[in-house]
């Protein structure tokens, strides 16, 4: 069997881990459990092993300016299309894979070209921000089975898109470890004998911080983050704890659950990555080492399981997992993004969109660390929200959010 696969976003943190898994999957390395003839006495799988018998074929690699590393990518990989979203490095791409039988898209919609390309079986979404909601729509739209990694789509437009899915016979498998976790525990019970879910978040660098020692984080201080290593905009969202607020807005559309009903703990080793509670008090977890690969794999190879490149846990070198309650007075981000789902309309996606520009200037060097939370709180009781959006209303409300901060923060500069 053939597994033919799209990577939006092949030369991000998420991209590149995706085409590591790909190549063990695809190598003698990966083997999976086979019921054994001579079976455990209580009737587990034996320890047999046999190679993974599905091919995982590249059909296309899409990066926004890392021209060299998707030349390379397509060199290594053979995709019958690549896609560089800024056009202004569509020369530069053709000449170093003019070689190759590749077809070759530049310029934003490009994207949506890949993502809505014939047999193909799964579109897994790495593209960073909101950048990716028009790809991510379209493969929607044309019935694909979608991997998401890229979580603010969801955020901003979890409606349209869950509505899309849903319509046009698609499906939706997480990538993001809190949500692969969720949707592996949910297969414990039934839908209905869910009482309320439990996101993990490791804390990030400052998490026993006050908001006094916040003030003078260094932008090099906010890219150290203890547990992952993600790509900048996610591991300054992380220390914000912006990302765990997305976070509890893409769990509430992907498995369609009240925010009432979704909590965040504090897990500083992330072994445990969610946790889901039923209706007789049973908790079922996910446990695992830190390490994307195993979500991006489990997104892969659903509903199969095989063995992979993730280290296994071994609980007693571990010894003990600690949980403790959010901080909610330091990280204000936490509470905002509980509101914005509650609120509903466009204040999700201007919570996104300001925070999107504001990290974009903190990483500028722009603002401090701190500013970047009060930009956004600040954008969102500035914004008159408007419920029951259409695309074009949510586009704008997120060009809104973004030009709000950009001239505060350029105003701020001039002062
Ligand atoms: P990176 O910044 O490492 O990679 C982003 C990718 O998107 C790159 O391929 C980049 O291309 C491309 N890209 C950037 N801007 C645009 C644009 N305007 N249009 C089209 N493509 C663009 O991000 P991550 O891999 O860290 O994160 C990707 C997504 O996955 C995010 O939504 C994040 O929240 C989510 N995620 C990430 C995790 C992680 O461990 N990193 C864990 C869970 C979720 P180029 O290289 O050319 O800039
Ligand atoms: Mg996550």
């Amino acid at each position: 069997m053939v597994k033919r696969i799209v990577i939006l976003g092949s030369t991000g943190s998420i991209g590149k881990k995706t085409l590591r898994v790909i190549d063990a999957l695809n190598s003698s390395l990966v083997a999976r459990p086979v019921r054994s003839k001579s079976s455990t006495s209580n009737g587990t799988r034996g320890p047999s092993l046999e190679k993974e018998k599905t091919k995982y074929e590249i059909v296309a690699l899409t990066a926004h300016s890392s021209v060299e590393l998707l030349a390379e990518q397509a060199r290594r990989y053979k995709p019958k299309f690549v896609a560089i979203t800024n056009a202004d490095y569509f020369e530069q791409l053709s000449s170093a894979v003019g070689d190759l039988d590749v077809e070759i898209l530049s310029g934003p919609d490009s994207l949506i070209e890949i993502a809505q390309l014939d047999q193909v079986d799964i579109v897994l979404t790495a593209i960073v921000g909101a950048a990716g909601l028009p790809a991510v729509l379209a493969a929607a739209q044309a019935g694909r089975q979608l991997a998401i990694a890229n979580k603010e789509p969801l955020v901003i437009a979890g409606e349209l898109l869950t509505k899309a899915v849903r319509e046009n016979g698609g499906t939706i498998l997480p990538v993001d470890s809190e949500h692969s976790a969720i949707f592996q525990a949910m297969q414990a019970g039934s839908r209905e004998e869910v009482s309320k879910i439990i996101l993990t978040a490791s804390g990030g660098p400052f998490r026993k911080a006050t908001v006094e020692d916040m003030r003078n984080v260094t932008l090099e201080e906010a890219l150290s983050h203890p547990v992952w290593d993600m790509g900048p905009k996610i591991t300054i969202d992380s220390a914000t704890m912006v990302n765990k607020a997305l976070e509890v807005i893409e769990a509430h559309w992907l498995f369609d659950m009240p925010v009432e009903r979704i909590e965040v703990l504090i897990h500083p080793e992330s072994i445990v990555h969610s946790l889901v509670e039923f209706v007789d008090g049973s908790v079922i977890a996910q446990l695992g080492e830190p390490d994307m690969c195993l979500p991006i794999q489990y997104a892969l190879t659903y509903p199969r399981r095989v063995a992979g490149l993730s280290k296994h846990l071994r609980l007693e070198e571990i010894g003990k997992l600690t949980f403790e309650r959010p901080n909610l007075k330091t990280f204000r981000a936490l509470p905002l993004g509980f509101e914005v789902v509650r609120t509903g309309g466009t204040a999700p996606v201007v919570f996104n969109a300001a925070n999107e520009a504001a990290v974009q200037e903190f990483l500028a060097g722009k603002i401090k660390f701190v500013s970047i939370v009060e930009l956004v709180e600040d954008c969102l009781n500035k914004h008159n929200v408007k419920t029951s959006v259409s695309l074009e209303e949510l586009l704008e409300a997120d060009a809104w959010a973004r030009r709000e901060v950009r001239t505060k923060v350029h105003k701020s500069i001039r002062a």
